[in-house]
């Protein structure tokens, strides 16, 4: 049916104020519509590429084209490997955007995901001359592990990503008062963040627990009330300011075609959103193109 149809009643009565619920539903409905339009639209599109890879391959094989080796087949399960990340990457963020992620809750020491994280990733880093550090250390949180390991994969797994051979990341963890809302930390904060973190790292850590502002005892002793903070941060290419507001959004991709290569589903950070929330938590970022990025993950502690 037509959904952009509105109700006009004059006056303060009943029926006045029945008729905007409507029309405000009616909205809703339209926008819900359209979200579920470009959703299908996305995903067609993400599903075309690595299909026409595939058929197109099996085709030369199949006429001769193509020798069958196993470096003509390779690409072949590649895409499809693809096409499985892709498939349940969607699924859970489907999962998770209708509130029906299954989590299995339990006291999760944070600092241990991360320095496992970390340990997995050391040839990487490694490979590319990148030094990680772990600073700092925070009250345990209570949260699904496997959820949370994906989330501080996914972030640490896109700093190695973009930070250049020399570069270097570091992971700060620290006990808060509150999380840090949107827009509730000047810019300078994180670009001091980044100053004091190219300089040396150790400075780091302070200037973050400074950021907590007035809460002067947070680190001092366990609060029932407290949030648990996560930071990332990477001296690499960084993000550039206008897409920051859109990082978040599925298969958003800085650099297309490159990011492709790199084999992401463009997923990661839509799901790291998602999965933050269901936690009751707050992710963030802020980023200077060219000097690098940083993402903060709040985590309620109780
Ligand atoms: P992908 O699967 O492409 O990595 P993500 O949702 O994880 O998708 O990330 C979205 C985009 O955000 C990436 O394609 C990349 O362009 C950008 N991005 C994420 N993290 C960083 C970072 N640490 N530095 C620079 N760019 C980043």
């Amino acid at each position: 049916g037509d959904l952009t149809s509105r109700v006009e009643v004059k006056g303060n009565g009943d029926i006045a104020i029945l008729a905007q619920d409507f029309n405000r539903m009616t909205e809703q409905l339209t926008r819900n519509e359209e979200v579920r339009r470009n959703m299908v639209a996305d995903i067609a599109h993400e599903l075309r590429t690595p299909l026409a890879v595939i058929l197109g391959k099996l085709e030369s094989i199949q006429e001769g084209v193509l020798p069958s080796t196993p470096e003509t087949i390779l690409p072949i399960q590649d895409e499809t490997l693809r096409l499985i990340r892709l498939v349940r990457d969607l699924q859970q963020l489907s999962l998770a955007e209708a509130g029906k992620l299954p989590m299995a809750l339990q006291a999760v020491n944070l600092r241990q995901i991360v320095e496992k994280i970390t340990e997995q990733f050391a040839i990487e880093f490694e490979e590319r001359g990148l030094k990680v550090d772990v600073v700092g250390d925070a009250p345990e949180v209570i949260g699904d592990p496997d959820r949370l390991t994906q989330v501080f994969v996914n972030i640490i797994g896109n700093a190695l990503l973009h930070t250049p051979p020399g570069g270097s990341l570091q992971v700060l963890l620290a006990e808060t008062g509150k999380p840090v809302e949107e827009g509730e930390i000047p810019d300078e904060s994180t670009h001091r963040l980044l100053d004091v973190f190219r300089r040396k790292g150790e400075k780091t850590q302070k200037t973050e627990a400074g950021n907590s502002g007035e809460d002067k005892n947070t680190t001092s002793s366990v609060r029932s009330d407290g949030w648990v903070r996560v930071t990332v941060v990477d001296s690499g290419e960084g993000i550039p300011e206008e897409e920051l507001e859109h990082i978040f959004d599925r298969f958003y991709r800085v650099d297309k075609s490159r990011e492709r290569e790199n084999g992401g589903t463009g997923l990661g950070l839509a799901i790291a959103k998602e999965f933050i929330q269901a936690h009751g938590g707050v992710i963030q970022v802020e980023s200077k193109k060219g000097e690098g990025s940083c993402f903060r993950i709040s985590l309620p502690i109780k």
